[in-house]
């Protein structure tokens, strides 16, 4: 099996060399979006999200990390940051998936639309043989009904997918039911955006049934054990009634074993069905095979391995520059009003 980080944030890769504490601590969700990530993400320059890619990708390589998904936002640096991102990935030897997620979340449509531009631009542009684009949302809550359907049409347009997080929280369903929707999954069904091979993060608060409306329509399931212990969201019961879920790291570092571990301590805990559960590690290949076109074979998993090699004694190098970087980051951060 080849180890593959199904949904994480290559643009808080710095996050472990000292990030400041939230102010005040956070309470819910929706704080520490607010004041953590959607603190860290306004602060990102070119500069700072090549160190961060350029780190993340190496750790990841050194963790046994084959590929990943990303889901990408840097809102002072959209245009071009999938580039910054592609390059570190391919320099690195580690495939990629990579999206920009579009978002309204500071009110305005601009704001999603220079986020759709970039991924249809990345689209367009990249021949980087390690690292495909996608089309990404940021999450159902932060986008209005027209800004959906651009993305799935944009996404069927190239052949590609959606990328989005979903029911992470119950705050994402709530606002889906005002909008007049059954839920996330209705809503995203019901404006075309299920686009087979999806891949929808989370699903923490999905029903049975809603689960399974996702992996009938060819989507993708990607369950984030560490990120939602962290984040206090909860454990995503239903995700047993697909076959199509994989095991994502959500911006932790890309150690799939220690992922791992910690969902089927998880699963035990709540309940989930425990040979459901051990599966989802090697769905991962799949859905990562799936956006290149078949499964990896000898050759794949030999030049993976020979950039490792290469890389191993660049690792420390990587983090000297990663910490540099990060103070710079951490300071913009301390600066940023509230
Ligand atoms: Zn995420």
């Amino acid at each position: 099996m080849l180890a593959v980080d199904a949904h994480t944030h290559l643009y808080s890769g710095l996050a472990p060399l000292g990030m400041p504490a939230p102010e005040p601590p956070p309470e819910n969700f929706l704080q520490i979006l607010g004041r953590l990530w959607w603190r860290l993400d306004r602060c990102l320059d070119e500069r700072s999200l090549a160190a961060s890619a350029e780190f993340y990708a190496s750790e990841a390589l050194a963790l046994g990390c084959f590929g990943l998904v990303d889901h990408h936002e840097s809102p002072s640096f959209v245009d071009g940051s999938l580039d910054v991102l592609a390059d570190a990935c391919q320099a690195a030897g580690l495939r990629a998936v990579l999206c920009y997620g579009a978002s309204e979340r500071n009110g305005s449509r601009a704001e999603a639309k220079a986020g759709l531009a970039e991924c249809d631009r990345f689209l367009r542009e990249n021949r980087r043989p390690l690292v495909r684009g996608a089309v990404g949302l940021h999450a159902s809550f932060t986008v209005s009904d027209e800004t959906i359907r651009e993305a799935a049409a944009l996404a069927r347009e190239h052949g590609s997918v959606l990328h989005v997080h979903v029911a992470e929280d119950a705050a994402d369903v709530a606002d889906a039911r005002r909008r007049g929707y059954a839920g996330v999954v209705d809503r995203l069904d019901r404006l075309g955006a299920l686009v087979p091979g999806s891949i929808l993060a989370h699903g923490v608060h999905l029903a049975a049934d809603e689960v399974a409306r996702v992996g009938d329509a060819g989507c993708w399931l990607v369950q984030n054990p560490r990120s939602n212990h962290g984040n206090r969201v909860g454990y995503p019961k239903a995700l047993c009634h697909s076959a199509r879920v994989a095991l994502g790291t959500d911006g932790y570092p890309a150690d799939m074993a220690e992922e791992q571990r910690v969902l089927l301590a998880a699963a035990e805990e709540h309940g989930d069905d425990p040979g459901h559960a051990r599966g989802r590690p090697a769905a991962g290949e799949r859905l990562l095979a799936e956006r290149f076109g078949g499964p990896f074979g000898e050759a794949d998993r030999a030049a993976w391995e020979r950039a490792r090699e290469r890389a191993a004694p660049r690792r420390a190098a990587v983090r000297e520059r990663a910490i540099v970087e990060a103070e710079r980051l951490w300071r913009r951060m301390r600066e940023l009003p509230r």
